[in-house]
């Protein structure tokens, strides 16, 4: 047939080549003629087609019904779709417009084809899944002159023989169905679609207000922060739920662009204490806190938990490779006589790792430090009055974060919100205290600054040399100012995979082959969704190219962020077309990721320099 001739001529072609874009009819009778036949058949459909009001460009076709699925795009013109101009005219508007299109894309895609249709994936379409995240991805981009929706189709089979007539139904029927119910406004939920963009947009100028009212997090009144299970992220329900109340003596309001008024604790900045007993909820509000650098959607329960973007959590992390990180600050002078100013181990201690974490989040830009006790090392954190007795200051490598944790406010502007119930060791050099008891916090300041009584601790210190034991020791604030002037991020590095040169990949969202290394990131806490790990791996790959040169860490990395700024998350990835399921991640856990590579080798600077 003439038709099946030109057909399969199109169909070697990348999807961005002027091919003449072919329609419904030609698509259905490719399926037809190839129904039945082999699985490979299927590469006959590469390239662009018009269905209707719609465009379907097939950008990889799957090489059998087992294989990851085949990837495509959907796309209709801005003005089919429809968007009120108002809902997408700034960045956080386009984020939430696309979120939420996102989101009603997987529930149709589900509802019309909730299993499979044959071998393998046949018939499933999706889109990637959110969570509970309000987060910029790859799923749908709403660009000025279109829509477009970025899925994985599987192409049907039975055995893996092609089944053609499944396959024309899928596409050229389901899947524009699918389109017009979730793309197109006239047929969208308007009024709550206006909402979720109504919602994202309380929610980060209320994030962006934290700084100038003074606060590091702000947790509004009746808000719900424990969750069904630790490993569910939906909240928690039922009669024993206690939703949070503000102490008076911390509570703030803020008024939002929608008219809506909140209030809530405001947390200041400055070194914050939370204490209370055993399974009081104490950790359950700092995991909160933790993941309220990202907005929420609603019904979530922590719409108005709202944390500085810059917030990060730090924990003990004994195994983690640590490579020339500066963490003299807090341990010096080791009897194995390593030089803790540029410290590298392939297998950290827990109070090494939290030494290194800690210095890496100030290096990366942490405006604030989250701390639980439950993830600490207890030697890293406090050491008691008879310890410090028995042993002196010159034996013991560690300065401990109490000791610490002041400067690292005064003199850097880095503060902490620390979890601590079973010591009283930070009373003297907190700014607040915080109790909960039975999931309802108090302001307790001013009781254990009696408790306390004596003014704030002289801090013991780790470098033997130059160490007066003076509150304020040069030495010691020198350290830690010069964490802030030459963060280890601006170390000269040499990033690369080992090995191989396989592109980076992630495993759901802990962890990300890179060479023949595994990187670890169960412990990084604030990354939160699979798809922003598979955005961090191919950051990998992006910076493997750039750190050979004379840039430090920090400087390739912040250039990254700026492409990503100005181009979109899709530069990122190597595919065209489809760029795979993506999701921002922060700079903190794209620098989370370089530190942890084991491959990664820090130069001194003259070897780069030259
Ligand atoms: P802590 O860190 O003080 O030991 P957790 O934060 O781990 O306590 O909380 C203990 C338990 O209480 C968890 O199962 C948690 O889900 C539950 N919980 C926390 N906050 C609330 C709340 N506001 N209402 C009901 N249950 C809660
Ligand atoms: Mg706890």
């Amino acid at each position: 047939m003439r038709d099946g001739k030109t057909d399969a001529a199109g169909s070697g072609r990348g999807p961005t080549a002027a091919a003449p874009m072919r329609d419904g009819a030609a698509l259905g009778r490719v399926l037809a003629r190839i129904d039945g036949r082999g699985y490979a058949s299927y590469k006959q459909l590469a390239g662009q087609w018009r269905l209707g009001a719609l465009r379907l460009a097939v950008d990889h076709v799957q090489v059998d019904p087992y294989a990851p699925p085949s990837r495509m795009r959907l796309i209709v013109d801005a003005a089919t779709a429809g968007l009120p101009a108002d809902l997408i005219d700034d960045a956080v508007g386009r984020t939430g417009a696309a979120d939420f299109l996102t989101r009603g894309f997987a529930r149709v895609a589900h509802r019309l084809v909730p299993e499979p249709v044959g071998t393998g994936g046949s018939g499933l379409v999706s889109i990637g899944r959110p969570g509970q995240e309000v987060l910029e991805r790859t799923g749908v981009v709403i660009a000025a002159d279109r829509v477009e929706a970025r899925i994985d189709v599987g192409l049907p089979a039975s055995g893996r023989r092609v089944r053609g007539h499944r396959a024309a139904e899928l596409l050229t029927d389901v899947l524009p169905r699918i389109a017009d119910a979730s793309l197109l406004h006239a047929n969208l939920n308007r009024g709550a679609l206006r909402e979720h963009v109504t919602l994202l947009r309380d929610q980060e100028r209320l994030r962006s207000l934290l700084p100038e009212r003074g606060l590091v997090a702000f947790i509004a009144d009746g808000v719900i922060l424990p969750r069904r299970t630790g490993d569910c992220d939906l909240p928690l329900t039922g009669g024993a739920v206690v939703p949070f109340v503000s102490p008076r003596s911390l509570r703030v309001a803020f008024d939002l662009p929608s008219g809506r008024r909140v209030t809530g604790m405001g947390v200041p900045e400055g070194v914050s204490v939370i204490v209370g007993g055993g399974y009081h909820g104490k950790s359950t509000l700092l995991r909160a806190i933790e993941r309220g650098v990202y907005p929420h959607i609603a019904g979530d329960g922590r719409e108005w938990v709202i944390t500085r973007p810059d917030a990060v959590t730090v924990r003990a992390e004994d195994g983690r490779a640590v490579t020339g990180v500066d963490i003299s600050p807090f341990i010096a002078g080791l009897p194995s006589g390593a030089d803790t100013r540029s410290f590298s181990t392939t297998n950290a201690s827990g109070s090494t790792s939290q030494a290194a974490n800690l210095v890496e989040a100030v290096g990366a830009g942490a405006s604030t430090l989250l701390i639980d006790e439950d993830t600490s090392a207890t030697n890293f954190m406090i050491r008691d009055e008879r310890m410090r007795a028995l042993i002196p200051a010159d034996q013991e490598p560690i300065t401990p974060f109490v000791d610490r944790v002041r400067p690292l406010f005064t003199e850097l502007g880095v503060s902490t919100i620390l979890v601590a119930g079973g010591s009283g060791a930070f009373f003297d050099v907190a700014d607040l205290v915080i109790a909960i008891n039975r999931y309802v916090p108090s302001d307790v300041t001013e009781r254990a600054r009696e408790l306390a009584g004596a003014p704030v601790r002289e801090p013991t210190t780790a470098s033997g040399a130059g160490a007066p034991g003076a509150p304020g020791a040069p030495g010691v604030l020198a350290v830690l100012a010069a964490l802030g002037a030459s963060p280890p991020g601006a170390r000269r590095a040499v990033l690369g995979p080992s090995g191989t040169t396989r592109p980076a990949r992630a495993r759901g969202r802990t962890s990300i082959h890179y060479g023949c290394d595994i990187i670890d990131l169960a412990a990084v806490a604030q990354l939160v969704d699979a798809a922003q790990t598979q955005a961090v791996a191919h950051a990998l790959d992006r910076l493997s190219g750039v750190l050979g040169g004379r840039e430090g860490l920090s400087d390739a990395i912040d250039e990254l962020l700026r492409r990503i700024d100005r181009d979109g998350l899709d530069w990122l990835s190597p595919h065209r077309g489809h760029p795979g399921h993506l999701a921002r991640p922060r700079r903190h856990e794209l620098h989370a990721a370089v530190n942890r590579c084991r491959g990664l080798r820090v130069l001194p600077a003259r070897e780069i320099a030259g």
